[in-house]
């Protein structure tokens, strides 16, 4: 029997509506093959939205979310609306479409494909065979934490004040998240703190631990996390999967995309307890070439392989979208952004179509 899955799509701005198309075509394919058959449905967020009803999340956007299996988000923002005020920003939509689904886990894969691996600014041999996903909590911590604010003493100083704040129902869910992550990979997980200096991180150290015991076969590290950061330069073929608190993540989680060095190829996928997730690029919107038919469209189409993989539970068409990536840069394809002597150029919407041949 066909299974049926319903997408919601936001294409966004910029070269958003470009990569999106792509990937549309590029799942309706693999659809046939695999024998799933998606419905999507296109909403309005960011610089779009704003154009069409004044906002960068109109309602309908965030229920047209809510009753889909998932969500493919190309990227939001321009020049064009830079100079709104915050309130009616194309980022406002964006926060609040993470705060509407509830999404509090981060999933940021950074993988070196092989036929990139000069792209790095380190050595072969230390990116070689990178596969790390950084699973990162969201939307707690320190940068929701209370009290915040820059405070006056009673002799008159000014103090800066933000709080490091994490329940144990905080930490438990985006654990799971992990363990489960670690899971579908290579069964390695290493969670990041400072539990050497900081009692939040002792509590998470206390609850990741723990929560161990329900995940038998998951081979379970700490690391602190001034040391992760060295490691990931170091050795970084030692991590599987890794989870960490927001601030300690959205350092690393960079770090670690890095590693890869092109930004056109890096997906990502934000997590809610239930409900569908978000998946998109880990780029913006690239205003500086929308339009001219130049952006690489394959970290949207690796974003639709997270999906299939974290949202829809389709290993095999993941495995099938991701070796269909693989094959176009093993035969020799290139955007600009990530071209090399003796490759052969394509456009996005040649990209796209390539990919459809390696598909098919
Ligand atoms: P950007 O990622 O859009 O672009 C940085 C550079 O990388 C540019 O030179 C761009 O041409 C290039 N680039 C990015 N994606 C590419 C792709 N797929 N193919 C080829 N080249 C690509 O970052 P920016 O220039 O700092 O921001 C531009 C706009 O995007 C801003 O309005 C910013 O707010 C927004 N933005 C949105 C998101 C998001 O939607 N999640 C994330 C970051 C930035």
């Amino acid at each position: 029997m066909t299974q049926t899955y319903r997408i919601t799509l936001l294409p966004g701005d910029g070269i958003g509506p470009e990569i999106m198309s792509v990937t549309v075509d590029v799942l309706k394919e693999l659809g046939r093959q695999e024998n799933l058959s998606f419905e999507f449905q296109e909403a309005l967020i960011g610089g779009a939205a704003i154009d069409a009803t004044g906002s960068p999340l109109p309602e309908e956007t965030l229920q047209t979310c809510r009753g889909s299996d998932s969500v493919l988000l190309a990227a939001i923002g321009g020049y064009k609306w830079d100079t709104l005020p915050r309130s009616q920003r194309p980022e406002t939509g964006l926060l609040g479409l993470r705060a509407g689904l509830g999404l509090f886990a981060n999933l940021r894969p950074a993988k070196v494909l092989p036929q990139l691996v000069d792209a790095s600014s380190l050595k072969r041999e230390v990116v070689e065979g990178v596969d790390i996903m950084v699973v990162r909590e969201l939307t707690g911590g320190i940068y929701f934490g209370q009290p915040r604010g820059i405070f006056e003493t009673e002799a008159g100083e000014q103090r800066g004040v933000n709080t490091m704040v994490y329940t144990p129902a905080e930490i438990d869910r985006i654990g799971k998240i992990a363990f489960e992550t670690a899971q579908k990979r290579r069964g390695q997980l290493c969670s990041v703190d400072k539990s050497n200096v900081l009692e939040v991180s002792q509590l998470w150290r206390d609850r990741i631990t723990a929560l161990s015991a329900d995940y038998p076969n998951i081979e379970l590290s700490h690391m602190y996390v001034d040391n992760a950061a060295m490691q990931l330069v170091r050795w970084p073929k030692q991590f599987d999967t890794i989870v960490t608190g927001n601030l300690f993540g959205d350092i690393l989680s960079d770090e670690a995309a890095m590693l890869t060095g092109s930004i056109g190829m890096l997906p990502s996928a934000s997590l809610g307890a239930d409900g569908p997730g978000v998946y998109e690029p880990v780029h913006g919107s690239a205003p500086d070439i929308a339009g001219q038919d130049k952006a690489n469209p394959l970290a949207q189409v690796l974003s639709a392989a997270m999906m299939l993989r974290y949202d829809l539970d389709q290993p095999a068409a993941a495995d099938r979208l991701e070796q269909a990536v693989l094959t176009v840069l093993d035969q020799g394809y290139r955007t600009g952004d990530i071209m090399a002597e003796g490759m052969t150029a394509v456009g996005c919407k040649g990209m796209g179509e390539v990919l459809l041949k390696a598909l098919s």
